[in-house]
């Protein structure tokens, strides 16, 4: 049974956090406070949203995702974003059983949530975010066996010092902004976390997915609307990431075994 329950008590412990985390994908970008208020509003009429309307995934099936006040329509948003965080939750723990590295490794999946939704809808990186997750690889260096505050430090100077020389070339060459500062502090977060190997992969299959999918939407779309695309390039860089995150290991060895 515990085969069961255990792991169904952290889906359960990542909803609440990815309720949590809808209330910061929703104050940051707009400046407001995280904490206070401390309850949640809807953003339609402002009325205080009750403790049983707050119950993560089942409150907006319960509420046909309808504000209970005003009936206005709460985005698909809030459940994905607690069902996702869940997930997150069990794969954290699958990866790290009953040990400290859950919290870190957790901590990872859920800035990179926050990050990947922010960024989809207000082309921002949160500088807290970025902060939050550099100093929590700080703070796990010191819990790793085989990953030091050296590598970590190391990791973060060639994650966002490659991204940041990337957009002074883009700038320099094409006179267009094409990456944020956001994205360059993003890198000194990952590379904390995954070193300088995990850094270079994050940028290179992040631009590959970027690229793959820019193109697809400028074909896709009509052509008044083509060159006018923006694409954010922080989803790319957090889901690389994440892939390294649970297989770099893998990935490190497939790729330097390959060099002899
Ligand atoms: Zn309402």
């Amino acid at each position: 049974m515990e085969d069961f329950f255990l792991p169904l008590a952290f889906f359960i412990f990542g909803t609440i956090i990815g309720s949590f985390l809808n209330v910061l994908i929703y104050r940051l970008p707009r400046d407001k406070s995280p904490l206070k208020p401390a309850f949640s509003f809807c953003p339609s009429c402002g009325s205080q949203v009750k403790w049983y309307d707050n119950i993560p995934v089942i409150s907006y099936i319960v509420l046909k995702g309808k504000c209970r006040n005003c009936g206005s329509s709460i985005g698909i948003r809030y459940p994905l974003v607690e069902l996702l965080t869940g997930v997150a939750s069990v794969l954290a723990y699958l990866k790290t059983g009953l040990s400290i590295d859950y919290i870190f490794v957790f901590g990872f999946l859920a800035v990179m949530i926050a990050i990947t939704f922010i960024d989809l809808e207000f082309r921002i990186i949160p500088d807290v975010l970025n902060l939050a997750g550099f100093l929590m690889g700080a703070v796990y260096t010191f819990f790793r066996e085989d990953f030091t505050l050296l590598d970590g430090i190391i990791g973060a100077v060639v994650g966002a010092g490659l991204l940041w020389g990337i957009a002074y070339l883009y700038l320099k060459f094409r006179g267009i902004e094409g990456l944020g500062m956001g994205d360059v502090k993003m890198m000194a977060f990952v590379g904390m976390y995954l070193g300088w190997f995990g850094a270079l992969f994050t940028i290179f299959v992040g631009s590959l997915l970027g690229a793959v999918v820019g193109v697809a939407a400028v074909y896709l779309s009509r052509s008044e609307e083509k060159g006018r695309f923006e694409i954010p390039f922080g989803p790319f860089l957090a889901f690389a990431s994440v892939i390294y995150l649970f297989f770099g290991e893998q990935i490190k060895n497939w790729y330097l075994g390959g060099m002899y």
